[in-house]
């Protein structure tokens, strides 16, 4: 698979990296990510815990000198390891984001209540973060009833499923 970026504009000044807040927790830095893949190390990158780690929040890119949109990368590396069926080293992150998926499937917008309450269960753990949840109900960050679909969203989601 192509990727949109082209990893060897990357000078390796590593601006990307210090920059993201979740780089304690992954095993490969962005900056040493994107080393690998213009090394053509394209396997050691997709079985890398990082690319589950990455919370998508753009600092990299918008820090990154040769404007490099290493977020973009992260995604489409995840759904490269996906369709490889390269095994998950963070199994509950996969199952999180096709939990999102399918609930943002139905409206076009997510119920954070059932789709966390769904994603509980699939974990088999119905009351993880319960009292975060009840906290966040009681100041009317959660709500009961699902939000207005969004008018013809539900359609395109599911032909994307589909493609
Ligand atoms: S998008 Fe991912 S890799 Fe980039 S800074 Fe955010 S968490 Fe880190
Ligand atoms: S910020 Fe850009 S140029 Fe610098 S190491 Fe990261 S990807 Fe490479």
């Amino acid at each position: 698979m192509m990727l949109k970026e082209n990893p060897s504009l990357c000078y390796q000044c590593a601006k990307c990296s210090t920059g993201c807040p979740v780089s304690k927790e992954m095993d490969l830095m962005p900056h040493q990510i994107i080393h690998l893949l213009s090394l053509g190390q394209r396997d050691r990158v997709l079985r890398s815990r990082t690319l589950w780690m990455c919370a998508g929040c753009y600092a990299c890119a918008v820090r990154c000198p040769n404007d490099i949109d290493i977020t973009t990368v992260m995604d489409e590396l995840r759904s490269e390891a996906v369709e490889k069926g390269i095994p998950c080293p963070h199994p509950e992150v996969l199952e999180f984001h096709r939990n999102f998926l399918k609930d943002m499937s139905r409206r076009g917008k997510v119920h954070e209540l059932r789709m966390m309450g769904e994603y509980n269960m699939r974990m088999r753990r119905p009351f993880h973060d319960a009292a975060v949840g009840a906290k966040m109900f009681i100041k009317g960050r959660l709500h009961l009833l699902p939000p207005s679909a969004v008018g013809g969203f539900s359609r395109w989601m599911k032909k994307l499923w589909r493609s």
